[in-house]
């Protein structure tokens, strides 16, 4: 746990008391601040008491009190609306942070310059954390890995020279650190998403741009023209950056040509490594996490060799494009993770003959970007309320089923693609939605998907990749 002392004696609320919230209160405590929490779920509140934090309503709670609000990222700060808390605290004035914006302040104070690489994006992101971390951790490097990904930031160690704390961040997440600047910062792309909770791509732009406006270094990801800007930007202060074009050429930077990362400046061109040796690192999206990874972990002072080692080694992430069975000529991939359409056209671009599981709560513009891939989905099997939706765009392109279940449209898939002569077939979840109509999370979405691939392979035909 990190201690937050830079707020010892103060009077501190923490709202929302999920797993982040109950170890910022935790922290915040160990730090010795005054420490108050509350959550709009009772059976939280009662979890929180029994760890031995202190539940007060902050509706009966005099905001002029308190020295801060510490809001647990899911909380609306401002979209749809503010919570009701936010209100409260913006009247008395009262600054509204999150647990990344506590870290910060800590390392500011305790271990400045420690290395601290951050990582954002609309895809991505747990990957390209999760490679740095292994990549880091490979070449034995002392690593604390969280955020947004697994342990909550303010679970990890703190701060101190020689360890590298490389940290996942939502648009959330960022919105709630005004004094975000680590050493290595990357934005590695930008398309609608969460504009529910951000309003408008451009704000949405401009939160994830915060990451990298401070940041000592910055790794930029510029196939969209949101990131492109971005870099711009950075480029016009003069500080350090690296472009990373995979769709879209960079004159300066690491691009992907023929299957190879390159390096390329102004002319010159350096082979650095050969995707098709990673095999974890599927598809171009993973060269756009790979180049980062690879630029970050320069920054953070490794040779090449190391990181390729690394970036060879890596395991990969479950619920990301992850095999979790082959029957014959059959793959069967859990890329659940895939919540919004960019996503799930990453996965359909790695695959040829397709047969897709999507659906669940649609995001805006639902598929109809992803046209250009039709062609590859052999049929789709459509659940959730965005199955009537994906059929209309659907229609007179790909052959379509809508099912009540995931368990019944994975065993209809399953066997329309046994009855396939194909070569090389692949049944893909990748739901290019949120899963909350059906699941609780897009882990459980993934679990059950699972649970259905198994219950229709006959044990003696199934080879798992990972389990
Ligand atoms: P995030 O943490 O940003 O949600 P993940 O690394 O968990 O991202 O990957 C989620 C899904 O997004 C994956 O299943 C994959 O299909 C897709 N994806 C991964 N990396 C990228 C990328 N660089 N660009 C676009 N899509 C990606």
């Amino acid at each position: 746990m990190i201690p937050i002392t830079t707020l010892a004696g103060k009077r501190v609320a923490v709202f929302g008391l999920g797993g982040s919230g109950l170890s910022t209160a935790s922290a915040l405590a160990a730090g010795s601040a005054d420490v108050l929490v509350w959550d709009d779920n009772d059976g939280r509140v009662k979890a929180a008491e029994d760890a031995g934090l202190k539940a007060q309503n902050l509706r009966h709670v005099d905001f002029s009190t308190l020295d801060a609000l510490v809001l647990a990222p899911g909380v609306p700060l401002t979209h749809p609306q503010p919570h009701w808390t936010v209100d409260l605290a913006n009247a008395a004035g009262v600054e509204i942070i999150g647990d990344i914006e506590l870290f910060c302040r800590e390392r500011a104070a305790l271990a400045p310059g420690c290395p601290f690489v951050a990582i954002t994006g609309t895809n991505g992101k747990s990957t390209t954390t999760a490679l740095i971390a292994h990549i880091l951790k490979q070449a034995d490097r002392s690593v604390e890995m969280g955020g947004n990904i697994g342990t909550a930031i303010l679970s990890l160690k703190s701060a101190a020279p020689g360890r590298i704390h490389v940290v996942e961040c939502s648009s959330y997440q960022i919105d709630l650190a005004p004094s975000l600047a680590p050493s290595v910062g990357i934005l590695l792309n930008i398309s609608p998403d969460h504009l529910d909770r951000h309003g408008t791509i451009e704000n949405y732009a401009a939160i994830k741009a915060r990451l990298i406006t401070n940041s000592d270094a910055a790794i930029v990801g510029t196939d969209d023209r949101f990131s492109a800007k971005v870099a711009d930007n950075v480029e016009a202060s003069s500080r350090e950056l690296t472009r990373i074009g995979i769709r879209n050429p960079v004159s300066r930077g690491l691009m992907l040509r023929a299957g190879w990362l390159l390096e390329t400046v102004d002319g010159t061109e350096q082979k650095l490594f050969a995707l098709n040796k990673a095999p974890n690192l599927r598809g171009a999206h993973n060269a756009q996490n790979a180049a980062a990874a690879f630029a970050a972990c320069r920054y953070c002072g490794l040779k090449d060799a190391e990181i390729v080692s690394g970036l060879e080694s890596f395991p990969g992430l479950v619920h990301r494009m992850e095999t979790i069975a082959q029957e014959g000529r059959v793959r069967l991939v859990n890329d659940t993770k895939a919540t919004n359409a960019d996503a799930a056209e990453r996965a359909l671009l790695s695959f040829d003959h397709i047969y897709w599981i999507a659906g669940g709560v649609p995001k805006s513009g639902g598929i109809a970007g992803l046209a250009d891939h039709f062609p590859r989905i052999a049929k789709a099997y459509l659940i959730g309320e965005a199955r009537d939706e994906f059929a209309a765009t659907l229609n007179g392109y790909v052959p379509a089923e809508l099912f009540d279940s995931l368990e019944e449209a994975t065993a209809a898939a399953i066997k329309d693609a046994r009855n396939d002569t194909a070569a090389d077939i692949t049944v893909l979840l990748s739901p290019a939605c949120a899963s909350f109509d059906q699941f609780s999370n897009f882990e459980q979405r993934g679990e059950a998907f699972r649970a259905a691939v198994f219950s229709n392979l006959s044990r003696n035909e199934m080879h798992g990749d990972q389990s």
